[in-house]
């Protein structure tokens, strides 16, 4: 199984509209954030991971052909305002896009994407969809691998994490459950959001981040939902070797 980090950044995207801070005038390509989304690709089928308003720039450098399932973490504009950019997979696959999150996720796309659900909508293209509930602790298998649907808390608001066979994908966190904790022992990569040094309400810090690497100990960890607070190559150098922060492209073998 692979999985492709398409975007690592914050709700803005780095660099930030307007801002001349050194990571948004970085020439390192790495401290340029796209929305927080990834891909999983196994020899069965392609998951993509939340559809944020980078999606196009997003699986057009991926080269993406085909998408088998889409699984939602929660409805944050971030995370779902690329689902119109669904389009040409639904031309090329020629059948609807299966869609998970949990009911109040599901329930925001309808309404976002209202014309997406309107059969009178007036003859323009719009996404073929179908949506799929999930629920905390569901299993399901998608593109031949099993998949764990993980309850996470992102501030006040309750979002889903997942574990995909031997990877974990953690976004919007700003704490996790002792249960999931334990679910994820064992687990070989862990993608995880990082937002900044300093606390916020609705996201892990640096330090938080680490702790909970710690606890749930992985072979590596990866950081996303970055900041422009801090370089690639500073946050790197300030890590022990089993984390490193995420850039967009990068690419990971997960072993089954
Ligand atoms: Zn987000
Ligand atoms: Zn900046
Ligand atoms: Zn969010």
């Amino acid at each position: 199984m692979r999985v492709t980090l398409l975007g690592t950044g914050t709700s803005t995207g780095i660099p930030m509209i307007g801002c001349t801070c050194p990571v948004c005038t970085s020439t390192d390509s790495r401290d340029m954030r796209l929305r927080t989304a990834a891909l999983i690709e196994t020899p069965d089928g392609n998951i993509l991971i939340d559809a944020g308003p980078d999606m196009r720039q997003q699986l057009l450098s991926a080269g993406t052909k085909s998408l088998h399932a889409v699984l939602l973490t929660h409805e944050h504009q971030d995370h779902i305002g690329g689902i119109d950019d669904l389009r040409p997979l639904n031309y090329r696959m020629d059948t609807p896009m299966p869609v998970y999150g949990r009911r109040r996720t599901i329930e925001a796309v309808k309404k976002r994407y209202y014309y997406a659900f309107d059969n009178n909508n007036g003859g323009s293209s719009r996404p073929n969809l179908t949506m799929h509930e999930l629920t905390p602790w569901q299993t399901l298998t998608l593109a031949g691998v099993p998949i764990t649907v993980l309850p996470i808390t992102h501030g006040t608001l309750d979002i889903f994490g997942y574990r995909i066979g031997n990877l974990a994908y953690i976004t919007d966190a700003s704490s996790i459950d002792a249960e999931v904790v334990r679910a994820l022992a064992g687990v070989d990569t862990l993608i995880i959001n990082a937002l900044r040094d300093d606390p916020h309400p609705m996201h892990l810090s640096f330090d938080q981040a680490q702790a909970y690497v710690e606890r749930i100990g992985p072979r590596r960890a990866y950081y996303v939902h970055l900041t422009h607070d801090i370089l690639h190559a500073t946050l790197i150098d300030r890590l022990p070797t089993h984390i490193q922060p995420g850039f967009d492209g990068l690419m990971l073998e997960v072993p089954a």
